[in-house]
């Protein structure tokens, strides 16, 4: 399929992509990857009038390093940055495990964290995992800076609350200092996104959880986390037994998703079974 016209731009830096953004940011889309952009434009899902190319960010907009206690991520930093970062293995190595397990080579190569938190696809990896953290959008714009947490920056199926003059330029989490995590999916056997994804960063003392953070792919319209499976997790034994017992339930009431991959009930139930994977595998790092 043949994109419908657009306009192209190719601006040398960040001011001038906020300036075109605060000119036109209705009408335009910024191009990252284009993994998600291109396939959309293609199929005229997506049909911006103007495309603001930011490759040349990318040597000021991809970045992996730690101030103080907060890692920081550049919006333009690649899957494949963040699956070999050694940084991220010895600190947060839930996000290489996650990022390793998207797509292909070439997604990884091309992705970037930014188009896919702003692209906002439910079943997209990383969004789960950044929700799991605790993590903050850094969004922006030719008025200034705002940082919204994840928590509310996913609106909906491929919907933020980014405007449309704010470019997302870093992600920023606290260091998980003594979490285990793991990021475990069940993928879509074709194109490897999530059809359900939990992403678990656990705290454990004398043998019992002491707090846990689930985020979801794939579940729901939005990445998820459940206080009901969060508190019931808190004082739970390491087992197996303990931990199937206190995954068991929370996701019978939510609005799933239902498509060809699986239907809600399928999908509730994947995320029980998930959520299980993940703890685990994170205690038994
Ligand atoms: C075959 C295939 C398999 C895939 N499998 C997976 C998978 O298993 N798991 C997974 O999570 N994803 C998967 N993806 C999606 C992939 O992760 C995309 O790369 C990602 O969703 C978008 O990132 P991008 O850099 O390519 O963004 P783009 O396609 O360039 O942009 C996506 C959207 O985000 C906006 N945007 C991008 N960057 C910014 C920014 N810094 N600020 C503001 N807006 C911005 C764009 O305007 C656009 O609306 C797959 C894609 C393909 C083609």
């Amino acid at each position: 399929m043949i994109p419908s016209a657009f306009d192209y731009s190719t601006p040398a830096n960040l001011d001038e992509v906020l300036k075109l953004l605060a000119e036109d940011g209705d009408n335009s889309k910024v191009l990252a990857g284009g993994h998600s952009l291109i396939p959309a434009m293609r199929l005229r899902l997506a049909q911006p009038e103007k495309i603001i190319d930011i490759q040349a960010l990318r040597p000021q907009l991809s970045y992996i390093k730690e101030e103080g206690d907060i890692i920081k991520i550049g919006a333009m930093t690649t899957y494949y940055e963040i699956e070999s970062s050694d940084l991220l293995k010895e600190k947060a190595p839930i996000l290489p495990e996650a990022a390793s397990v998207i797509g292909d080579v070439q997604v990884r190569n091309w992705g970037t964290v930014g188009g896919s938190m702003v692209h906002a696809d439910p079943s997209s990896d990383l969004p789960s995992v950044m929700l799991a953290l605790d993590a903050e959008m850094v969004l922006k714009s030719a008025k200034g800076e705002r940082v919204e947490p994840a928590s509310t920056f996913f609106a909906g199926i491929l919907q933020t609350t980014i405007e449309p003059d704010e470019l997302l330029t870093e992600i920023r989490f606290k260091t998980p200092t003594g979490k285990k995590s793991s990021y475990k999916k069940l993928p879509n056997k074709a194109s490897h996104y999530s059809v359900v994804g939990a992403a678990a960063v656990v705290g454990v003392a004398d043998g019992k959880i002491t707090d846990a953070a689930v985020g979801f792919s794939g579940l729901a319209e939005i990445p998820m986390r459940f206080d009901e499976l969060e508190k019931n997790l808190v004082g739970v034994s390491t087992d197996e037994a303990s931990i199937e017992k206190a995954c068991q339930g929370f996701a019978s009431g939510v609005d799933a998703l239902e498509d060809l991959h699986g239907s809600q009930e399928y999908r509730r139930a994947m995320a029980e079974v998930f959520a299980k994977r993940a703890i685990l595998a994170a205690l038994s790092k």
